[in-house]
């Protein structure tokens, strides 16, 4: 379970306690939240416990050992992706939020790991060399995002090359859902991580309101169904209950719905193909009362635009929108730029880095630290004129 202190983490290891003659968690890591860590491994008691922050291993295996654990302790983001191709898991969990999760999202994949992938942005920065690692060391990918596992379940597979039209990504539209671009202007972020159906970390929180998220999620719906952008749309649904559709060549069009709660998404990777207790109750559609839809807002919400042309130009494009992204996101999130600056710093870094060359890692690589750099160095301009 690699971030497993997250959103993500939580409802993970919420759905894996129930099934404790199915599912252990061995492995549980971590950021630099130590504290947290340990409260989980006195709970679900694995046989690794991992922090990434090198120097907050003395506190964890003394902590371990102070609760009479015999949890082994771990530090570094290399014994990170070393437990993560080790023998030590056969799934993993990649629910570590960032580009910071693409080397062990990657050495999972790579060790033929069943990966539960819930770092989108691991697909966005190396969509290709992820799909295309994990094919050939035989590891299955299972969806966890809402939307793509609605997706992954129509199918009941990622092969979307029979009989599909087109997938339909639904979207909550976030907290700020039929604001103006104007409005939009003096937001904060305690207002913007205030999800009105999710309860998510702070960085989704802020992608869901600028749409940036929907945007990550028609790149990630691009690479797990290798389906091209104009088979991809997106279609604003405020009750979030429908989490996404396939429509077929013949006319048939099929949903997933359940109430907004992950652990259903997570009951299905950890147990596919069968259904396991997620702990989430079923839809009364009497009670909800009615389904409503809506085309998204592109002027108030560019974001979603500009992913969308990201992932048509190709290339290093998305890797340069991601980074550049979570960059604004952490300066927004800190106070030091208006919500406006996360789009026009997105936009920066992708009119001012060249495209190409996005074949390999170590290109990637490059280009995410390039378009960091190049958009920490605009944040002071854009700070005082947006
Ligand atoms: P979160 O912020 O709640 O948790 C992030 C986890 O990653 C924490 O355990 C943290 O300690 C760990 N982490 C952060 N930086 C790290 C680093 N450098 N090295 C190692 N570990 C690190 O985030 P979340 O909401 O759980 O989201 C996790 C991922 O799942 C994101 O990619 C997000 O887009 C995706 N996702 C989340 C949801 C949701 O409902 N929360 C839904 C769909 C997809
Ligand atoms: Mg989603």
């Amino acid at each position: 379970m690699l971030g497993a202190t997250g959103s993500i983490g939580a409802s993970a290891l919420d759905v894996i306690a129930r099934h404790p003659q199915r599912l252990r968690a061995s492995v549980l890591s971590a950021g630099n939240n130590v504290r947290a860590l340990l409260a989980l491994c006195v709970r679900h008691r694995p046989d690794h416990a991992v922090i990434a922050e090198p120097a907050l291993f003395a506190e964890l295996r003394d902590g371990l050992r102070a609760a009479g654990l015999a949890t082994q302790a771990h530090a570094g983001a290399a014994a990170i992706e070393t437990l993560a191709a080790s023998e030590a898991c056969d799934s993993v969990v990649a629910a570590i939020v960032g580009a910071a999760g693409l080397h062990s999202t990657l050495a999972a994949a790579r060790a033929g790991k069943r990966l539960l992938l819930a770092n989108k942005e691991s697909l966005v920065l190396a969509g290709e060399l992820l799909t295309r690692t994990a094919s050939a060391a035989g590891a299955e990918i299972i969806p966890i995002d809402s939307e793509h596992s609605a997706i992954f379940q129509c199918l009941r597979s990622r092969d979307a090359s029979q009989g599909v039209r087109k997938v339909v990504l639904t979207a909550s539209g976030g907290p700020f859902r039929g604001r103006s671009r104007a409005e939009l202007a003096e937001v904060t972020p305690a207002q913007a991580v205030a999800h009105p159906k999710w309860s998510m970390g702070p960085k989704i929180s802020v992608d869901s309101a600028t749409l940036m998220n929907k945007g990550l999620e028609v790149i990630e719906a691009h690479h797990l169904f290798a389906l091209a952008g104009d088979r991809i749309e997106v279609v604003v649904h405020p009750q979030s209950l429908v989490h996404s559709l396939v429509e077929f060549v013949d006319g048939s069009t099929l949903a997933q719905l359940g109430l907004p709660d992950m652990r259903t998404t997570l009951a299905v990777g950890l147990a596919w193909p069968e259904r396991i207790e997620s702990g989430v109750s079923g839809l009364d559609l009497l009670r909800q009362g009615r389904l409503d839809f809506e085309a998204p807002d592109l002027h108030a919400f560019p974001c979603l635009a500009l992913a969308w042309d990201a992932m048509n130009a190709g290339g290093g494009a998305p890797a340069i929108l991601n980074a550049a992204n979570e960059v604004a996101v952490s300066a927004f999130l800190q106070g030091r730029i208006g919500f406006l600056a996360i789009p026009a710093l997105v936009e920066h870094a992708l009119t001012t880095l060249p495209r190409e060359n996005a074949d390999t890692l170590e290109n990637l690589l490059a280009l995410d630290a390039q378009a960091r750099r190049i958009t920490e160095l605009a944040l002071a301009q854009y700070a005082l004129h947006v």
